[in-house]
């Protein structure tokens, strides 16, 4: 209570408590009671609650904030125990602490809620530390306690803010990536079904034509290949599908590739360039081939409306780090930030789910490989993508190619992997 004045009798007797704040025994104790007076005196002085415990844990002092903040007197406080003053859900853990360091001697600290005289619960932290004899022997325990009422609820505001943001950031990725699944298969399957009912209207006729309705088809299919492919990309970014590799031309892969991609002939032009004897390699066909798809489709996309003649080219070389470095050029406007464009969701294009290369990225590196990209000193971008040779090919001198690479040796792959020039 407010102006109390604390009692220490002489023959002073002090509770002494059990896990639960309960008072379990009463101490006698003999303390030099001149020195502890000065002590307790000096309490008073200092504005925080403060209190002192003997060296098995009974208190011994109480300083008058604490009576003040709790409204308890010095005898209340010491017949209810910590119970009633620390918040219920606090109390096991404040108490397991303390005793924790009464048992090692080490210093106490506890973060708990506080019950203020009028009710109201208060977060504070606790820190306490022993007093020792010449001997090294705890006399005393000294404790305060803090009011960190506002710091707790600010950071647990901030926290709770944190979680909540993550949480929205998560939905909202979610939602992204639902309106560009939606997005992207939306286009093949309307025009899948525009097809579909031309081909019906073709041969359903009165004079059925039929070339008219297989041309319809065939459009049917490429929509129906391109809406799959989409759903493959998805699958594999969701999916870590274990990679199966096979010892595979590279170079069968890559004309496969280029003559997927070129069914348009209105396309742009596709150079294909690399040594006769490039090794096979151990890779997973299809994921790796669909990664050149999407690197030479991409530089499709690049050129078109671009005001220049379009050209793509696909260089390969094998280098003398036991790597074979293909590379997929092309003379567009090159890419503004050649590393987030690995990131998934990033696009620049209307329809484009910027999925494309976080995947094929995530392909290469199962592949133990790397894929990066670059803009080319003339304009136009590069993309590099490396991928080890299998032990059985990885002599370095073994695969000297013989076409011609030079075209590759003065790129920033030929610095980066020294590809070797053949010839
Ligand atoms: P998407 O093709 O759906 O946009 P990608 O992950 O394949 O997804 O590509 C991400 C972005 O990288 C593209 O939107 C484009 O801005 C950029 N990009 C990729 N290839 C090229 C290229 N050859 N030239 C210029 N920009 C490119």
């Amino acid at each position: 209570m407010a102006g109390q004045t604390i009692e220490f009798p002489k023959s002073q007797k002090m509770p002494g408590l059990d896990r639960d704040g309960n008072i379990i025994q009463w101490h006698g104790s003999n303390i030099d009671m001149d020195d502890r007076k000065r002590a307790e005196e000096q309490f008073e002085t200092i504005p925080s609650m403060l209190w002192s415990a003997s060296p098995t844990g009974e208190i011994t002092h109480l300083n008058q904030r604490v009576l003040e903040y709790s409204g308890l007197s010095y005898q209340d406080f010491l017949s209810l125990g910590w119970k009633c003053f620390i918040h219920p859900d606090d109390f096991e853990d404040t108490v397991k602490a303390f005793f924790w360091a009464i048992k090692t001697g080490e210093p106490y600290s506890a973060t708990h809620r506080l019950r203020r005289r009028d009710g109201e619960y208060r977060w504070h932290h606790a820190s306490g530390e022993p007093l020792r004899d010449s001997d090294g022997r705890i006399i005393q325990w000294y404790g305060l306690s803090v009011d960190i009422d506002e710091r707790k609820r600010a950071e647990d505001h901030l926290r709770d803010t944190r979680i909540k943001l993550a949480k929205a950031s998560r939905l909202a990725a979610v939602a992204e990536l639902a309106a560009s699944i939606a997005h992207e298969l939306n286009q093949p399957l309307t025009s899948i079904l525009g097809n579909a009912q031309a081909a019906r209207r073709w041969l359903n006729a009165s004079t059925p034509n039929i070339t008219e309705a297989n041309k319809s088809i065939e459009r049917i299919i490429r929509d129906a290949r391109a809406a799959d492919e989409t759903m493959q990309y998805i699958r594999a970014l969701f999916k870590q599908e274990p990679v199966l590799k096979k010892e595979t031309s590279i170079l069968d892969m890559l004309k496969e590739a280029v003559r997927l991609v070129q069914e348009d002939p209105n396309k742009p032009e596709i150079q294909i360039d690399w040594p006769f004897d490039l090794p096979k390699i151990p890779v997973d066909h299809i994921p790796i081939q669909e990664v050149f798809i999407n690197l030479i489709s991409n530089a499709i996309e690049a050129l078109e409306n671009y005001p220049i003649p379009p050209l793509i080219k696909v260089r390969a070389a094998v280098t003398d780090q036991n790597e074979v470095v293909i590379q997929v050029i092309d003379n567009g406007p090159g890419v503004n930030d050649p590393e987030k464009i690995f990131d998934a969701f990033v696009t620049t294009k209307e329809k484009g789910m910027g999925i494309g290369l976080a995947v094929s990225r995530s392909i290469v590196e199962a592949h133990g490989g790397r894929l990066w990209a670059e803009n080319c000193p003339d304009g136009g971008a590069k993309f590099n993508v490396a991928l080890p040779l299998s032990p059985v090919n990885g002599n370095p001198n073994r695969n000297r190619g013989k076409a011609s690479t030079s075209e590759t040796s003065g790129s920033n792959v030929a610095r980066r992997s020294n590809v070797r020039d053949s010839g």
